[in-house]
């Protein structure tokens, strides 16, 4: 893998500004095609791996340009076959991202951001605040590392870890773009999942998207009081407005979205709090994700004892709203880290 802080990434090149590369090295047309045919489709991260192409060429290349690509810190694998990495970008920012296999099947959970704004009261990432956003370029190549990893094709991705998607709106959506070029990594619209803390204007340009991406929104609370606590970043968004947001998702893209409900003892698994619960979901499209809460050092939440779990799953089952229990894979890598657990919830669903 090449890194340099000093030489531009050549994936930031233009169309046209590669055509312009090719013929100020006196190489014939056509190889502008074959180098973004590499770039792009095959989503090389070296000039060494582009064998059609004239060494010389390769060389010229390789002292003009670099591959940003990130390096790997730490991976982490789990008795159940998940990979979790910490990656570093060449300015020293490092994200987590998560590989999944499942029968033949690999998903990979990505970070939107370093750190995170939001400051949600049960997750890791948010205690510290955020760093930076990332680039989309910096989001795929979490996948493409994966990819590379496990040698296998990715078949889903849910942008699940780090950030908060839609305040990194426009690089989440070219990322996504990206993994969804049938000429690329070609991973199929539904197959790629966004989660968002609930950012209402962000919902509403989703929703407007051609692309039939799949959106899961953290609800985590449906009694307004609860959730501001919880989620104090998302507070002037509130349950009435989120609730017609979503509502007018439905309609306009016919599509369902996923609720997450990381379920916490004492706090939003009471009898109150599932009654608001079937309230907002009641009569509506919609998949409700219960997730026992994972313990994390930094919060004194507790997970909910699993009976009550299985007790809410069955209420909201008798009101006509399509449940599903999700356990955490990877237990035993993820020790330390807030929410990286529970990205299985997309992969089947995917
Ligand atoms: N910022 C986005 C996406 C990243 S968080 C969002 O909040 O949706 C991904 C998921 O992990 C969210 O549903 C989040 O609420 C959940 N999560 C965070 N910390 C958790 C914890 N300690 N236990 C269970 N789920 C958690
Ligand atoms: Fe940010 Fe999501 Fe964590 Fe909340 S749950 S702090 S929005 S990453």
């Amino acid at each position: 893998m090449q890194r340099s802080n000093r030489l531009r990434d050549i994936r930031a090149l233009t169309h046209d500004d590669i055509v312009g590369l090719v013929a100020e090295l006196g190489q014939p047309a056509f190889r502008a095609k074959q180098l973004e045919e590499w770039l792009f489709q095959k989503n090389a991260s070296s000039f060494d791996e582009m064998t059609n192409l004239p060494k010389k060429f390769r060389e010229q290349l390789t002292e003009r340009f670099a591959f940003t690509t990130p390096v790997e810190l730490v991976k982490q694998v789990s008795h159940d076959g998940s990979r979790k990495y910490l990656l570093e970008y060449p300015d020293g920012t490092s994200v987590e991202t998560v590989g999944m296999p499942s029968r033949g099947k690999l998903s990979v959970c990505v970070s939107t951001q370093a750190g995170c704004a939001m400051g949600c009261a049960f997750c890791a990432t948010g205690f510290n605040g955020l760093s930076r956003s990332l680039t989309a370029r910096e989001i795929v190549d979490q996948v493409a590392h994966v990819a590379r990893d496990f040698g296998e094709r990715v078949t889903s991705v849910v942008f699940m870890g780090q950030g908060e998607p839609f305040a990194n709106f426009d690089e989440t959506v070219k990322a996504l773009r990206i993994l969804n070029d049938p000429d690329g990594f070609a991973i199929g619209a539904r197959h790629l999942t966004v989660s968002t803390c609930g950012v209402i204007p962000g919902i509403k340009r989703f929703a407007e998207l051609p692309e039939q991406f799949t959106l899961a929104v953290s609800l985590h609370s449906a009694v307004q009081s609860t959730r501001n606590q919880l989620m104090p970043g998302v507070k002037k968004y509130t349950l009435l407005r989120l609730h017609e947001a979503l509502q007018s998702y439905v309609e306009k893209t016919g599509r369902r979205p996923s609720y997450e409900f990381a379920m916490i003892e004492g706090v939003n698994d009471t009898n109150p709090e599932m009654e608001a619960l079937i309230d907002f979901c009641q009569g509506t499209l919609c998949h409700v994700n219960l997730i026992p809460l994972n313990d994390t050092p930094a919060s004194l939440l507790k997970p909910s004892p699993m009976h009550k779990i299985e007790a809410l799953q069955r209420r909201l089952t008798m009101h006509g709203v399509e449940t599903t229990i999700r356990n955490s894979r990877g237990n035993d890598i993820d020790a330390a880290c807030g929410q990286l657990k529970q990205k299985q919830v997309h992969v089947q669903g995917a």
